[in-house]
């Protein structure tokens, strides 16, 4: 148990003493007048600190218009899709495509979907 420890504090010490190297690095680039250089690296790492944060938002932003939960319009069975996408129902096996954020089912071209409509019959005398 004991062993993992010093290991430990020894990553942590070279990481501080690198970032004290840098530091040094910095300074002495500013005193030389190379200070666009440091804000420059320091720019470029807060950068690539920041980017991979946009990156995982505007992933996030997208995934979620992208991902639509609708019903299964056959037998009601809850599940998620993608959006300009088909999928099929994992409960009736029925291809269904996303339509305007709702499960569609989907009609080959030249297919004609009707829904049966009860009529009352009545007798003609
Ligand atoms: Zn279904």
């Amino acid at each position: 148990m004991n062993q993992k420890f010093p290991n430990q504090i020894l990553i942590n010490n070279s990481g501080l003493g690198c970032w004290l190297t840098l530091l040094l690095i910095g300074l002495l680039l500013g005193s030389v007048g190379l200070g666009w250089v440091v804000n420059g690296f320091l720019i470029l790492l807060g950068l690539l600190f920041i980017l991979p944060a946009i990156g995982l938002l505007v992933a996030r932003w997208w995934l979620k218009r992208r991902i639509v939960t609708d019903s299964c319009p056959v037998c009601q069975y809850q599940m998620t899709g993608f959006s300009g996408s088909q999928s099929q129902c994992p409960s009736c096996g029925e291809i269904l495509e996303v339509e305007g954020g709702k499960f569609k089912r989907y009609t080959p071209p030249g297919t004609i979907d009707v829904d049966a409509i009860d009529v009352s019959v009545k007798e003609l005398e």
